[in-house]
C-alpha cells in the first residue's frame, strides 16, 4: 500500500474562517479598544490565522480519499471523478461479454485537502483498483441434468446456444423437416452473479458444448483383441482408440491382460428428434435370366437392357443427436418406372452349391447369392492393423440390395456400429448379415426369400461412406464371403 502524505484540512472552509472573523469583530471591536494592547495581540493573531489560511488554501486542492470497504485506495480529484474512474473499470470488466459489471463493494469518499503536486502521485493506477475492486456480471446458468455446465451473460443467450445446438443435429431443411426435438437430459438456467471470467460468450459456450465430455475408461485387452474388435467393442473407430493411446500403432501387438485407455467424448446433451425426409431413390431393375440352350454353357447375352427406375420417397424418421434410430415409409411415388433386363444364357451343367458345411445335407443349393452389384471396396481379412469382418460393396444410398440366401430374420434395426443392419439366419448353422442401411424392409421373424429385397444401402453407424458391409457368419465365426459367393 502507498503511503500517503496528506494535510489534514480540519474541515475549515474559506467562508467559515471570513464569518467567523466577522462575528468576532462585531463582539469585540465595539468594546475593546483598538490601543488596548488585547486588542493588538488579537488582531496579530487574526492576522496570523487569516494568512496561515491564505498560504495553505492556495497551495492545496480539494481532493477525496476513495474508500473501498473501509480501506483507503488512493486519492481522486472529487468524488465525480472517482466515481467515473470505478465506473469506468466495471465496464472494461464487461466490455467483452457485452455488459457493464457491477460490485457490491462499499465504496466511500472522504474529503481531504492536497497539495496539488501529491495529487498526481496519490492517485490509484487502473490495476490497482482492478485489484481491489470485487467486480460481477449478473449471468445465467446452465445446467445440465444438475450439474452447471456454463454461465452465459444473457437468458436470451442461454436460449440461443440451446437451439443452436439442436439445430446443429437436427439440420432442419428444404428436404428435412423437424416435427420435434427435445433435449433427453433436464435443462435449468437461472440467474447468478458470476465473476466476468467465470461467464462465457455464446460462441465460446457452443464449441464447449458440442466438444462434449472427454471421459476416460480402462480397457482390458482379451485373447486375440484386435484395434478393430477394441474399438467395435466399444462402438469406437479404429483411429478414436489409438488417439487415446498415443504411445501405439496400429501396428503395436496387443497382449491379454493389457490395458487400453479408451477416451471417448461424450456429448454433454442428447437431441431427440422426429420428422419427415423425402429423398429421391433408385429402383433397381430387375433381372430375368432365360436359357438358351443354342447357346454354349456359361455364355451370357442381354437381349433387353435394363435401366433403373425413380422413386419420391417420404420416411418418418427419429434420430438421437443426429443419428437415425429407426425410419419408417410414409409415402412412395414412382416417377419413373425401372425397365427389367432379359438376359439368355446357356444351359448350365452343375449347380454351384455352396461348399461343405452350409450346404450339406439342405434341400436347397443355392448357395450364397450378391446380396448388392457393386465394387468390393474392403475386402474380408486383416485391415489397418486389425480385421474386417466382412465384405465392403460400394453402392449408393438408397440403392435395394437383396438377402443373399433364404432365411428367417432374427435382428433388423440398430445395431451400433454396424448402424441400421439385419441378420438372417439361413439355417444350418449359416447367418447372414448387411449393415450400414439407411433403411430396412424386413422386420424380425419374417422369411425372406434369397433375391427378396430386404434393405437399402446407406452409410449409418461407424461407415466412412455409402456400402453394404455384408457378413457370413458360420457356426459363430465370419468367413470371407468372397469363398462362399457364386
Ligand atoms: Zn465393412
Amino acid at each position: 500500500m502507498k503511503k500517503l502524505e496528506v494535510k489534514k484540512s480540519d474541515n475549515v472552509q474559506t467562508n467559515d474562517v471570513l464569518s467567523g472573523f466577522e462575528l468576532w469583530r462585531s463582539r469585540h471591536l465595539l468594546k475593546i479598544s483598538w490601543k488596548s494592547p488585547k486588542c493588538i495581540v488579537g488582531t496579530m493573531t487574526f492576522l496570523l490565522v487569516i494568512g496561515g489560511a491564505i498560504v495553505y488554501f492556495s497551495g492545496t486542492v480539494s481532493a477525496a480519499y476513495l474508500v473501498v470497504n473501509g480501506q483507503k485506495i488512493g486519492m481522486v480529484a472529487s468524488v465525480d471523478k472517482g466515481q467515473q474512474i470505478v465506473d469506468d473499470i466495471l465496464t472494461k470488466r464487461g466490455q467483452s461479454l457485452g455488459k457493464v459489471a457491477k460490485t457490491h463493494d462499499r465504496l466511500e469518499y472522504e474529503a481531504v485537502r492536497v497539495k496539488k503536486v501529491e495529487l498526481i502521485g496519490l492517485m490509484p493506477s487502473d490495476k490497482e483498483l482492478q485489484n481491489v475492486l470485487n467486480a460481477y456480471i449478473d449471468g445465467y446458468t446452465l445446467e445440465i441434468a444438475g450439474t452447471q455446465v456454463a454461465i452465459l451473460p444473457t437468458q436470451g443467450d442461454v436460449d440461443t446456444l440451446l437451439k443452436t445446438y439442436q439445430d446443429s443435429y437436427t439440420k432442419p431443411n428444404d428436404t428435412n423437416k423437424v416435427i420435434s426435438a427435445e433435449f433427453s437430459e433436464s435443462i435449468a438456467s437461472k440467474p447468478i452473479e458470476a465473476q466476468p471470467e467465470q461467464v462465457k460468450t455464446l460462441d465460446q459456450a457452443m464449441k464447449e458444448l458440442t466438444g462434449g465430455k472427454i471421459t476416460t475408461t480402462e480397457y482390458t485387452a482379451q485373447e486375440n483383441d484386435s484395434w478393430w474388435l477394441i474399438a467395435r467393442r466399444n462402438n469406437m473407430k479404429t483411429t478414436e482408440v489409438l488417439a487415446g493411446n498415443p504411445e501405439m500403432t496400429e501396428d503395436s501387438k496387443i497382449q491379454a491382460g493389457q490395458k487400453i485407455k479408451i477416451v471417448s467424448v461424450t456429448p454433454y446433451l442428447t437431441v431427440m428428434s422426429k420428422g419427415t425426409i423425402t429423398s429421391t431413390e433408385t429402383i433397381p431393375y430387375d433381372i430375368v435370366t432365360t436359357t438358351d440352350t443354342e447357346l454354349a454353357s456359361g455364355n451370357t447375352v442381354i437381349k433387353e437392357l435394363g435401366s433403373d427406375g425413380s422413386k419420391f420417397v417420404t420416411y418418418s424418421y427419429e434420430q438421437k443427436n443426429g443419428q437415425t434410430i429407426s425410419t419408417q415409409v410414409v409415402e412412395e411415388k414412382v416417377s419413373t418406372q425401372p425397365v427389367t433386363q432379359v438376359v439368355s444364357k446357356g444351359p448350365e451343367l452343375t449347380a454351384v452349391s455352396m461348399t461343405g458345411i452350409a450346404s450339406r445335407g439342405s434341400n436347397s443349393s443355392t448357395g450364397i447369392a450378391w446380396p448388392l452389384r457393386g465394387p468390393i471396396n474392403s475386402p474380408y481379412g486383416s485391415r489397418w492393423g486389425s480385421f474386417h469382418t466382412g465384405l465392403d460393396i460400394g453402392g449408393s444410398i438408397g440403392t435395394t440390395y437383396s438377402a443373399a440366401a433364404s432365411g428367417t430374420v432374427v435382428a433388423a434395426g440398430w445395431g451400433g456400429g454396424y448402424g441400421n443392419m439385419i441378420l438372417i439366419d439361413n439355417g444350418h448353422g449359416v447367418s447372414t448379415r448387411y449393415a450400414h442401411s439407411s433403411k430396412l424392409l424386413v422386420s424380425v421373424g419374417q422369411q425372406v426369400k434369397q433375391g427378396q429385397s430386404i434393405g437399402l444401402v446407406g452409410s449409418t453407424g461407424n461407415s466412412t461412406g455409402p456400402h453394404l458391409h455384408f457378413e457370413v457368419i458360420i457356426n459363430g465365426s465370419t468367413v470371407d464371403p468372397a469363398s462362399y459367393l457364386r
